[in-house]
């Protein structure tokens, strides 16, 4: 009997897996998940990724249990545990889904030149090359790109769940031995929110859809939360973004396009780090490459104030600490608290990016590197890196009262509109620190480095 290996990585799920059920077609399965702390290099997972991991390979592997497999982990770097397991098993071939970072590309390469890797397009709503413009270059700019992309849609039909497998004994690390979970201290008490795996992916978008038709509204108001949470689940591949077009469709005909297009950012980013393989390292605009950034004692007092929510500014602080307490972040949120690093604080956004890599769950490559670079309007379709964003009125704009009330609860008694800038107002309590630096200052501090 054929022995193939079915190679999980941002992949986590079972139905619509394109490679997995490739791999069934074929025989015998080992289903692995190879925990890669080389290849990455500096790119390997951060803690909040690590957790959601641990709990997302623990549901994997109850879900094959159920159809008769079991999920076989291993441990190192990838192509030689990947030789080592071929040579220990006989196995004949390899499937995988294709990824885009170039830590896989490269893995990728070296793993098909030595033996059969069959590679399938299962994480995308369509493979980044094959959207192309009419004289069959690349895009860099999102809107010519999403109507090419639309005239491809809809995606695959997703193809169902294997119903059994049958796996060979094979030798596999404990869970437990990879120490993903945090202990001392246990920052994650707060990401209970979150339920990693397959049925908790499915779960949620069944509670999202219903309200489905509330997001183009709802979605820029962190305080009314409209938005569907799936980015981790996404990231890690227990929903396909295939299944959710289908799905969100279904739900919501042409009233679904406001949240496909976000779905659609996703694949956008990917777009851009298969063409800037150094996306998230680089600036897309190299005009940029000379922008004199704050360095030193202050800068960093300055980083840190932000990573802890204490720059005197309550939205940015607000996101900062639901960042930290959830390993997640409102979208709004996430665009005012970046810029404010960038712009107001002048720290280079490649630092911010790189706290963000550490914790949030779903910290990917491509969708971080691509939104920071967006932010700081370093990147290939930005706008200017002139335009600064005003934190505070975004705050009042998009109504995030009940929003800070909840995580600054220094600030919980004051009503609008002193909940968004207190000192302002004179209003600021002792416990709540002043701004780290005043808007115009920033702002004419931000223009100057520019030049
Ligand atoms: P929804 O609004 O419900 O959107 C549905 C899905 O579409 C998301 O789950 C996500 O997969 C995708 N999506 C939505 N917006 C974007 C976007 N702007 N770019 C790419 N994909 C998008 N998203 C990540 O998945 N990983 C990251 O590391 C990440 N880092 C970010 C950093 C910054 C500075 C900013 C401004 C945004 C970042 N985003 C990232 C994009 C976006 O904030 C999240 O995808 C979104 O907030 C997740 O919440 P949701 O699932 O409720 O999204």
């Amino acid at each position: 009997m054929t022995t193939v290996i079915h190679w999980f990585r941002q992949d986590l799920r079972l139905a619509d897996n394109p490679a997995l059920a490739a791999a069934c077609a074929q025989g015998a399965v080992i289903p692995v998940y190879i925990f890669d702390n080389v290849r990455p290099g500096d790119r390997r997972m951060g803690g909040a990724s690590r957790w959601w991991l641990h709990h997302s390979l623990r549901s994997l592997d109850a879900d094959l249990r159920a159809i008769g497999s079991r999920l076989i982990l291993r441990r190192g770097e990838s192509v030689s545990v990947m030789m080592a397991l071929i040579a220990e098993t006989g196995a004949d071939a390899v499937h995988a889904n294709r990824q885009f970072e170039h830590w896989w590309r490269s893995a990728d390469d070296e793993l098909a030149a030595v033996t059969t890797l069959t590679l399938h397009d299962g994480n995308q709503l369509a493979p980044p090359a094959d959207v192309q413009t009419g004289s069959g270059t690349r895009f860099r700019v999102f809107t010519p790109w999403w109507r090419a992309l639309l005239r491809q849609m809809p995606p695959r039909r997703p193809v169902p769940a294997p119903t059994h497998i049958s796996t060979p004994e094979v030798a596999s690390d404990r869970l437990e031995d990879w120490d993903l979970l945090p202990t001392r201290p246990n920052w994650a008490t707060g990401f209970d929110i979150w339920a990693p795996g397959e049925a908790g992916a499915s779960a949620r978008l069944a509670t999202f859809l219903p309200v489905i038709e509330t997001y183009e509204v709802g979605r820029n108001l962190p305080a009314h939360p409209a938005t569907s949470r799936l980015s981790p689940h996404l990231h890690f591949g227990e929903i396909g973004p295939a299944t959710i077009w289908h799905h969100a469709s279904k739900a919501a005909g042409e009233g679904a396009e406001p949240f496909l297009r976000e779905i659609g950012w996703r694949d956008y980013a990917t777009n851009l780090i298969d063409q800037f393989p150094d996306y998230a390292e680089r600036n897309g605009k190299p005009s940029l490459d000379g922008l004199r950034w704050r360095e030193g004692p202050d800068a960093d007092a300055d980083f840190e104030a932000w990573t802890k929510g204490q720059t005197g500014y309550p939205i940015v602080d607000a996101g900062m600490r639901e960042l930290w307490v959830t390993g997640w972040m409102h979208n709004r949120v996430r665009m005012i608290a970046a810029s404010f690093m960038i712009k107001h604080l002048l720290i280079d956004w490649r630092r911010g990016e790189r706290w963000f890599w550490d914790t949030l769950c779903e910290a990917d490559y491509a969708a971080n590197g691509a939104n920071w670079q967006w932010v700081a309007g370093s990147g290939v379709d930005a706008p200017l890196f002139s335009r600064i964003m005003a934190p505070l009125s975004q705050s009042e704009k998009f109504d995030a009262g009940d929003y800070i009330r909840k995580w600054v609860p220094e600030l919980a008694s004051l009503p609008e509109p002193w909940i968004h800038d207190p000192e302002e107002f004179g209003q600021r309590p002792q416990n709540y620190p002043p701004k780290r630096v005043g808007h115009r200052e920033a702002r004419e501090r931000a223009l100057a480095a520019r030049s």
